[in-house]
């Protein structure tokens, strides 16, 4: 999959301005705040219609004007389709697709893109959250069902919050809590199927990768970890369904007194150690962005195997922090597919892949 140009216009700090990408690696050069981030931003918009540092539309149209837009030509499986997306202050953006209206999600279905930024180093240190929202973009990228599931579920789950956190105040509430609980564990028995799946191909191919990365100096492992009481989060939907349930029924009573909820997939975690310690805990700055990277790339190949193509790969500021070693492993690791990678020194790197230089000057692609 690969996008061959993109035109940007009133886009966070561009006026006006067109990308030509080269199949291969394309080296975005600029010193600081120029908008090599903001042009990646542009480009990961097309797999799915939102950006990867904001919620809210608004912010990515230029300071001054009403309205921005993009315009593309994505390449998958040969086929190429124009893909516009415009955006109106105080509007919903519409999203076209060689003309045709589309929602977002079926903008998804037509690029994909596997995307590494200086927040991810949070996929390693922060909570748990972090590492669910890897795996649930990854997954929802590869089967349509599941960002369907994991609506249900946030549904359910508030409608169940909502009943724990009322009962003192309207006891009726209670009349409807076990339903809730029901079908939030079969939800839950889904998803976890799922995250198990992917995680396991996740942590065999993460692990060759970061052992090449780091020289053969270093085992990343990965495990995922769910509700106590399910024995194997790869048994049948039914099974774990049911284990989820016997979890459910003995903490009943302390979720009613605690007003909380204390089953479900919305706990689940992945730990990551590096060399057998706890990488949230120990891992240096290098060594987390190692790990993350790698997770990134083993990502990138089970899209690979999935749907037949590499996804977009999409690397801001990818480098800093890196030895020379793993520096140029990274250079070397990302061909293949077609690869946007930002950074500020042009020469090295540019020479070191063999890829496209754009230079980006205040707003301005040259
Ligand atoms: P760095 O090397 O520091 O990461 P960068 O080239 O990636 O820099 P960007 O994040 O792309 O920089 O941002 C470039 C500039 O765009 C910033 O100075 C930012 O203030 C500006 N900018 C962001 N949003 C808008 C907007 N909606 N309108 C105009 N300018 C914007
Ligand atoms: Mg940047």
């Amino acid at each position: 999959m690969k996008v061959n140009r993109i035109y940007v216009n009133n886009w966070r700090n561009y006026d006006m301005g067109t990308a030509e990408f080269a199949p291969g690696i394309n080296v975005i050069c600029g010193k600081n705040a120029q908008g090599k981030t903001n042009l990646l931003e542009a480009v990961y918009m097309l797999t799915g219609g939102k950006s990867f540092r904001t919620r809210f539309d608004k912010e990515l149209i230029r300071f001054d004007a009403t309205g921005g837009e993009i315009l593309a030509d994505v390449e998958a499986h040969g086929r190429v389709q124009t893909v516009r997306i415009l955006l109106q202050r105080g509007q919903r953006k519409t999203i076209t697709q060689n003309g045709v209206k589309k929602t977002a999600m079926e903008l998804a279905d037509s690029l994909k893109a596997v995307l590494f930024c200086p927040d991810d180093l949070s996929i390693i240190k922060s909570g748990a959250a972090e590492r669910r929202k890897l795996l649930d973009l990854a997954i929802s990228q590869l089967r349509p069902g599941y960002a369907a599931l994991l609506s249900d579920y946030n549904r359910l789950y508030e409608n169940k919050m909502h009943i724990l956190k009322g009962w003192r105040e309207k006891p009726s509430l209670l009349d409807t809590l076990d339903d809730f609980s029901q079908s939030l564990c079969r939800i839950s028995a889904q998803i976890i199927r799922y995250r198990a799946s992917f995680s396991q191909r996740l942590a065999q191919d993460a692990e060759h990768i970061h052992r090449e990365f780091s020289g053969g100096l270093e085992k990343l492992e990965t495990a995922y970890k769910t509700v106590s009481t399910v024995t194997d989060p790869l048994a049948s939907v039914q099974q774990i369904t049911q284990e989820i349930y016997a979890h459910q029924a003995a903490h009943r009573q302390a979720e009613i007194e605690s007003q909380s909820c204390l089953t479900g997939a919305h706990k689940d975690d992945l730990i990551f150690t590096v060399n057998g310690m706890s990488a949230r805990e120990y891992a240096s700055q290098g060594q987390a962005r190692t790990a993350a990277l790698s997770l990134k790339l083993a990502e990138r190949e089970i899209f690979l195997e999935e749907t037949g193509e590499y996804p977009v790969l999409l690397l801001d500021d990818v480098l800093s922090e890196l030895d020379e070693k793993r520096r140029d492993f990274v250079l070397n690791r990302i061909g293949g597919g077609q690869t946007l990678i930002t950074c500020c020194e042009e020469e090295e790197i540019a020479r070191k892949t063999g890829g496209r230089v754009l230079n980006i000057v205040n707003g301005v692609i040259h």
